[in-house]
């Protein structure tokens, strides 16, 4: 055997050890880390490579497992360094408004967690955090917005203050008064896919309106020029949210923390569904899931939700089926599912009288799905079943009526009254 190939043996044999078989960056293990960093000594999966490679050797120096050569110096760096060793410098001390990156997480939230650590080396020990833009609790700077009735993005200037707890809009930076005023408290915000926004570097944020005198969900979506820009915005928001939580906090752990700061929604994306009325027919509706709730939406990036409805507690998945339930035109394809919805829902719009009458029926309402493919499908039940697992609707206010949010935020003010 050559000596390349007893290293490119060895090399994987060292991947397989404890820490190096997960990438050092987004912690996937499938596919599994093939790469690696020569000079910072760490093994990196195939998405993760191509981000170190474009910062560019003076950062990275990239090589693969199985194609490149490897000689006993680069080996002994991987072999002394490794993911492990390598995140005790590189992560030495990460502010908890970040959120590590996840396998198939963002790509921008990705890049510059990639780049926050090895080329602004933001974590290391001994760097400076008031340098920090996120860490400052006020930003300020032009995104664009998706504008309500039409497919247009309009530039707008946007006013963080951590301070008054607020994220404010206005549409000329010098105007007086902001068009409109975010409650720090209540925001939830989350990246969203190209797929959907069909621009790069794209959030929305969530917040509670009252209209009609009922509490109803508002979406904006927004988009920066640069992945820095709409992480920057991101972590700056998640520092805010942060700030103004930090006395429901005590005792609760980083995972606990960051659940609090923010939540994405398990999928997003088109559905044909029905009412939950006999003979009602189908229609194409745009589908955001939540922990036990679901949205829907007439078209994608809609601002407000034609109906927002509960989904049971379900430990043994008995509110979810394939198939249609109930008499309803033929489905625009065979890739049906059903979910049945909570009776007590009173948030959502069109479908409050149909639970209503339900409910005095005594049976719950049930809402038919299809879906344009069977993989579709499946991604789709498998993403009910994770938000009918969690325990209760999980809110990011402190004084909701979510029960476990709740208990966490009760025991932990009781704690500080102590
Ligand atoms: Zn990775």
């Amino acid at each position: 055997m050559t000596t390349t190939e007893t290293y490119k043996l060895q090399l994987l044999n060292l991947r397989n050890t404890l820490g190096n078989e997960k990438c050092a960056d987004c912690g996937t293990s499938d596919p599994p880390p093939d790469f690696v960093s020569i000079n910072i000594g760490i093994f990196l999966c195939i998405n993760c490579a191509g981000k170190h490679r474009a910062m560019g050797e003076i950062y990275s120096v990239v090589r693969s497992i199985h194609l490149d050569s490897f000689d006993e110096k680069k080996y002994e760096v991987l072999e002394q360094t490794g993911n492990r060793n390598a995140a005790k410098i590189w992560e030495f001390s990460v502010p908890l408004c970040w959120s590590p990156p996840l396998q198939n997480d963002y790509e921008d939230l990705v890049e510059q967690w990639i780049h926050a650590k090895y080329i602004r080396k933001e974590f290391v020990e001994n760097a400076d955090s008031s340098l920090l833009s996120y860490l400052k609790g006020t930003k300020t700077g032009w995104l664009f917005k998706k504008e309500k009735d039409a497919s247009k993005w309009r530039k707008r200037f946007f006013v963080l203050s951590s301070q008054q707890g607020q994220l404010s809009y206005f549409i000329r930076e010098d105007d007086n008064k902001p068009k409109r005023i975010v409650q720090i408290r209540s925001i939830n915000m989350m990246f969203v896919s190209e797929e959907i926004t069909q621009k790069k570097h794209s959030m929305l944020i969530t917040f509670p309106f009252t209209k009609n005198r009922e509490i109803k969900l508002r979406h904006i979506y927004l988009h920066s020029e640069t992945s820095f820009e709409i992480v920057d915005w991101y972590l700056s928001l998640r520092a805010a949210r942060l700030s103004f939580l930090k006395p429901y906090l005590y005792g609760l752990d980083g995972v606990e923390v960051s659940r609090l700061l923010n939540r994405s929604y398990i999928k997003m994306g088109f559905l044909h569904k029905t009412g939950s009325k006999k003979g009602d027919g189908w229609r194409k509706r745009f589908v955001c899931l939540d922990c036990r709730r679901f949205l829907y939406f007439s078209n994608a990036m809609d601002p407000e939700p034609l109906g927002d409805i509960k989904i049971e507690s379900s430990p043994n998945n008995q509110c979810l089926f394939e198939g249609v339930n109930g008499t309803h035109p033929a489905s625009p394809t065979p890739h049906c599912f059903y979910v049945r919805s909570s009776v007590n829902d009173s948030s959502s719009v069109k479908e409050t009288s149909l639970v209503r009458e339900s409910s005095r029926k005594g049976r719950n309402p049930v809402f038919n799905f299809c879906s344009e493919t069977n993989e579709d499908m499946k991604e789709w039940i498998s993403a009910f079943n994770c938000a009918m697992k969690s325990d209760t609707v999980e809110s990011v206010e402190p004084d909701t009526d979510s029960q476990r949010t709740s208990q966490l935020f009760r025991s932990s003010s009781s704690s500080s009254e102590e």
